[in-house]
């Protein structure tokens, strides 16, 4: 099948790489110019660290990954308030853990089928008309197309699913934070392999240096209401620059440092819950379907295991296109459903609300670093899902 995907972050070229495994023709369409560097780190373990290694590219995400060694929380003269190391993470996944840039995992998954699969960068699905036996694409740049199948892999604002499904606020809840990231080269002081932070009640800096001297700043804050993201890096400085005023630490610092910085993340946290995961010839996979949010530390992991369970259903399904999505939605929707619930329940301990619970919680904290403690509140890291063999479909 001809099937046209729109997104190439983590599930669209994971999706590209199994469907091209089964011998279909995968269309990549991203929006971006050409695959991102830098932006924030994210922790690789569980199903997705499974199917990575199916696709024999674990070697190169462990050496572009970082093996952090400690979790620090600091207080507003910079002196450590709690904290734990991390080691606990690697027991619990008997060592099938990494830390990595995000555009690092996506760029590994790319290259995977580079020159294989057409990608059209800098172009986006513009419109999607079902008829009965196609699906015809109008794109942002390029003529339209014909495919069977079209597949939303556009991330938490997906344009697929709002053309298929309707408008984003019917689906979006909203976990009352928001998120901003961005990275700055030269800042000083570093600390190698330590995530560090500092908060007060309702926000948090963190930072975490990188190699090549960058550090990779996340800035978290608690708001009522899910609010309009600033479209522009102006709007976003302005936006932290008010939220972040007369914090410690070295926040003032790392506000003046933003402001050279031109390529700032900013998004609400929210998850995604669709009640149905396809429409007619259209299906959604990763963030656009059931985004599970930062707090789930484990949201690519999540995209690239849909990933591969949408394309072995179609695999198994032969031509029944209708057969292959409701078995994918059926197989993950109950497991994607369990790991937003337990994110959303870490969500009132992510940044404390009061400075009472941030003291509380930088204490808790301390109780980590001793490893019974630390494995009873970790429990065990493992995904509770069979993987398919679809090789042998
Ligand atoms: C701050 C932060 C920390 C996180 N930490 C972790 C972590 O520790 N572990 C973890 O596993 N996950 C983490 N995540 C979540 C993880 O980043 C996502 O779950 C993952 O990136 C989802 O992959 P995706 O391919 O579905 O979407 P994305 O990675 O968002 O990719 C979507 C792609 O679609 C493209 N696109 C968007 N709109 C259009 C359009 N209209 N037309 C064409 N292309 C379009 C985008 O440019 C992008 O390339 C974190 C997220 C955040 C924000």
């Amino acid at each position: 099948m001809k099937i046209a995907i729109n997104g190439a972050g983590i599930a669209g070229p994971a999706l590209a790489y199994w469907l091209l495994e089964h011998g279909h023709e995968p269309v990549l369409i991203e929006r971006a110019p050409a695959p991102r560097s830098g932006g924030y780190v994210i922790d690789f373990w569980g199903s997705g660290y499974d199917i990575a290694e199916k696709m024999g590219i674990l070697p190169q995400l462990h050496q572009l990954g970082y093996n952090v060694g400690e979790v620090r929380f600091v207080d507003a003269r910079g002196r450590k308030a709690g904290g734990f190391a991390t080691e606990v993470f690697s027991r619990m996944t008997k060592g099938r853990f990494t830390s990595l840039q995000r555009s690092d995992l996506a760029a590994t998954i790319y290259a995977s089928i580079e020159g294989k699969v057409e990608t059209l960068f800098g172009d986006g699905i513009a419109s999607i008309e079902e008829s009965p036996d196609h699906v015809r694409i109008g794109f942002e740049h390029a003529p339209p197309r014909d495919f069977d199948l079209v597949v939303g892999a556009d991330g938490l604002h997906s344009r697929v699913r709002s053309l298929v499904f309707g408008e984003e606020a019917k689906f979006e809840r909203f976990l009352g934070y928001n998120v901003a990231a961005f990275e700055l080269t030269g800042y000083r002081p570093r600390d190698e392999l330590a995530y560090v932070s500092h908060a007060l009640a309702g926000r948090q800096v963190s930072r975490f240096s990188k190699r090549d001297d960058r550090t990779l700043f996340m800035l978290c804050w608690r708001e009522r209401e899910p609010a309009p993201i600033p479209g522009d890096d102006a709007g976003r400085r302005a936006a932290l620059r008010r939220e972040f005023a007369g914090m410690g630490w070295e926040v003032p610092a790392i506000l003046a440092a933003m402001e050279s910085v031109e390529d700032i993340y900013f998004d609400r946290v929210s998850q995604i819950e669709m009640p149905r995961w396809s429409k007619g010839r259209a299906a959604l996979v990763g963030d656009a379907v059931a985004c599970v949010s930062l707090l789930a530390g484990e949201g690519s992991g999540l995209a690239m295991a849909e990933a591969y369970v949408l394309a072995g259903e179609i695999a198994r399904a032969g031509s029944d296109h209708a057969a292959a999505l409701s078995r994918y939605e059926e197989r993950m929707k109950p497991f994607l459903a369990a790991k937003q619930e337990s994110a959303r329940k870490f969500a009132s301990s992510f940044v404390p609300e009061t400075a009472f619970g941030v003291v509380f919680r930088n204490w808790m904290m301390r109780l980590m670093n001793i490893p019974p403690v630390a494995d009873f509140f970790v429990g065990e890291l493992s995904d509770d899902i069979d993987m398919p063999d679809y090789e042998a479909a």
